[in-house]
């Protein structure tokens, strides 16, 4: 913070301009000119930093230690002036000591924001109001409303003096000593003409209820009250009303959609809680980033507000759930670090986590649209507790949905109506995995399963790669690609004709002919059990990488051995025959070669692994050639 002027160096009290950071400024520049779908967010954001102040104060009286004014009542005051355009919110909590005041609302907390912001812009996207509070820009949204705001604030301290920050968000902002008695900060401004509504008493009123009701300190406006403090957590479950179970789930979460279900839960025993869980509607757009930046879930110590982003609560992958727990098992004066690793967190973890996938499966059972609506959201996330969460790791798996052969595209199935419904004699669980459905359905490794009925899940999430490894087998049945080499297809679905072309001696030749042309860019060539429709594909090795997996990890620069697949040919293809017949009259036909060549680089095409087309092409015109003579 470079302090750029000193009007009067002889007077502590003076006013001091600063200027913000270059980061700060430009930041500014985008809220004022962003189109934000909802301006009105700057009151929620003002209202929530008043109530973190008003909870730090709370503590330090918990703690009896002095604080300025201990008497005041613990509230947030509104006051408008729809005629002046003028806008005040003023609250009893803790205040800003000069240094906070200067460094607090001089920083942005998120570095990524900017970045994040210029992103969007750059789009020509519509940046979400609900950005802004989680990215950690909250006061900032006041410049939406407004082109000049004064904050007067004193610190709680008993020998704190009071201060007057002004700034017109353009690069810098003045700070003064002044004359305030009042414990706590108060944020005045004149609103912009194109934002007077924000000044109407119906209007500030519906953006309290639909963002701040349950705010646990009360807020009055023009001296009315206007929110419901209470904890809705407590209340018996017949009590509550669907309508307040939204409202809270829209403040909590800060959302604007309702939530898809509930949980409420009131434990007495080994850990005493009571807690409101929700699951979103809709998942945030980008589930796995956020994982790290979503705030957990609302902790509360006997109705106490400890804090509103206890991580310790829920497992990774069970993050997108919104709630509040209070629990009479923790002191209060309990600090974040106490949180971070309290047995008594961890139990209520437990607890949450194993009342949630009950919650699950009994959806998935019973209300099978949500649960499906609920999987295509937060399914991916869900499906990493296989490797993480070990003790709940087969009622995961139970609750995981695939793609499938049996199934259109977008529907999906579990394992267990896998293996309910596989023929007797058939002793694995087949997937192909590949990039998207439509891809992966041409797979030609797929004929012989769809010929033969088999039900193949077809593995199109990335995540479903990652989770592999820990999923080798379900009900006793081995988890294999039928891109790999090896499958113990029963003999008896191949008819007795093809056994028999599989042992003729010019199918022997013709491989061999195979072999050599290839020479070493090929494992081995074998024939086909597996192929209906196509003349050739690749396979992989019995222990070879899964070719989804090979490619992702080329995809995060990991080192990869080249996998060197089995060419496998299919005998009873027209094609392949014909070549038989070539290489009888004679083996080193210059049309066979190339033949061989041709149908092994469109293969590794349709693999998507051709990495120089040129010869290729060549070969292509050659044929075309020729055959249109
Ligand atoms: P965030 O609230 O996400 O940290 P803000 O830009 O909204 O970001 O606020 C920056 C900081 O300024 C807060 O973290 C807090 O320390 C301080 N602050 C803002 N409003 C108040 C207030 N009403 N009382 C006390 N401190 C405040």
């Amino acid at each position: 913070m470079a302090e750029t002027k000193k009007t009067n160096a002889k007077k502590t009290n003076a006013k001091k301009t600063y200027k913000f950071k270059a980061e700060l400024s430009q930041l500014l520049q985008l809220i004022a000119h962003s189109l934000y779908t909802h301006p009105e967010i700057f009151l929620r954001e003002l209202i929530s930093n008043s109530s973190d102040a008003l909870n730090k104060l709370k503590f330090l009286q918990l703690t009896d230690q002095k604080v300025v004014d201990p008497e005041a009542e613990l509230g947030i005051k509104i006051e408008i002036d729809e005629k002046k355009k003028f806008f005040s919110l003023e609250d009893t909590g803790i205040g800003m000591t000069k240094d906070e005041l200067i460094s607090n609302i001089g920083t942005v907390a998120n570095s990524g924001t900017l970045k994040y912001l210029e992103k969007i812009q750059k789009e020509g996207k519509e940046v979400d109001g609900d950005f802004i509070g989680k990215f950690g820009v909250g006061f900032y949204s006041v410049f939406m409303v407004t082109e000049h705001i004064t904050v007067e604030t004193r610190h709680a301290n008993p020998d704190s003096k009071a201060y007057r920050w002004e700034s017109d968000g353009k690069g810098s902002f003045a700070v003064e000593e002044i004359d305030r008695k009042e414990r706590g900060t108060k944020i005045s401004f004149f609103l912009k003409e194109e934002s007077k509504e924000f000044a109407e008493d119906y209007r500030v009123k519906s953006i309290i209820k639909k963002y701040s009701n349950f705010v646990d300190f009360p807020i009055t406006l023009n001296k009315e009250k206007v929110n419901t403090v209470e904890a809705l957590w407590r209340k018996p479950k017949d009590d509550i009303k669907e309508e307040e179970l939204n409202e809270f789930y829209k403040f909590i979460a800060m959302d604007y959609n309702n939530p898809l279900g509930h949980l409420q839960l009131s434990l007495e025993g080994s850990v005493n809680f009571k807690s409101l869980l929700f699951i979103p509607e809709k998942a945030p757009f980008d589930l796995f980033r956020n994982i790290n930046e979503e705030k957990g879930l609302h902790l509360y110590a006997n109705r106490i507000f400890i804090q509103d982003d206890a991580k310790g609560l829920l497992p990774e992958y069970l993050k997108f759930i919104k709630g509040v727990v209070d629990t009479e098992d923790l002191p209060l004066n309990v600090s974040r670090e106490v949180t971070q690793h309290s047995p008594v967190l961890a139990k209520i973890k437990n607890t949450i986590t194993s009342k949630i996938l009950a919650m699950l499966k009994d959806w998935s059972e019973n209300d099978i649209g949500k649960y499906e609506k609920f999987f295509k959201n937060f399914g991916p996330l869900l499906k990493t507790g296989i490797n993480s969460d070990f003790t709940n790791k087969d009622k995961i798996l139970k609750l995981l949905r695939f793609e499938s052969t049996v199934t259109e595209k977008g529907s999906l199935r579990s394992l267990d109506q896998y293996v309910a419904e596989m023929d007797e004699k058939q002793k694995e669980i087949y997937y192909l995995s590949g990039e998207n459905r439509d891809i992966v359905e041409k797979n030609p490794n797929l004929e012989y399963f769809k010929k033969n009925n088999i039900e193949v899940f077809l593995f199109v999430d990335p995540v479903d790669l990652f989770i592999l490894p820990g999923i080798q087998e379900y009900d006793g049945k081995k988890i294999v690609s039928i891109d790999k080499a090896d499958l113990d297809i029963d003999d008896k679905k191949s008819d007795s004709e093809d056994k028999e072309e599989l042992a003729k001696k010019p199918l022997k030749s013709l491989i061999k002919v195979f072999k050599d042309t290839l020479g070493d860019k090929i494992q081995d060539v074998v024939a086909s059990k597996r192929l209906v429709s196509s003349p050739v594909t690749l396979v992989v090795g019995k222990d070879g990488l899964d070719p989804q997996m090979e490619r992702m990890m080329k995809m995060m620069n990991q080192e990869t051995i080249p996998q060197k697949k089995i060419l496998e040919i299919n005998p009873k293809h027209k094609l392949i025959k014909n070549l038989s017949l070539l290489n009888i009259a004679n083996d080193k036909d210059e049309n066979l070669r190339n033949s061989i060549l041709q149908l092994f680089e469109s293969a590794e095409l349709l693999d998507g692994n051709l990495t120089d087309p040129t010869d290729f092409v060549q070969r292509m015109v050659e044929f075309m050639e020729k055959s249109t003579k």
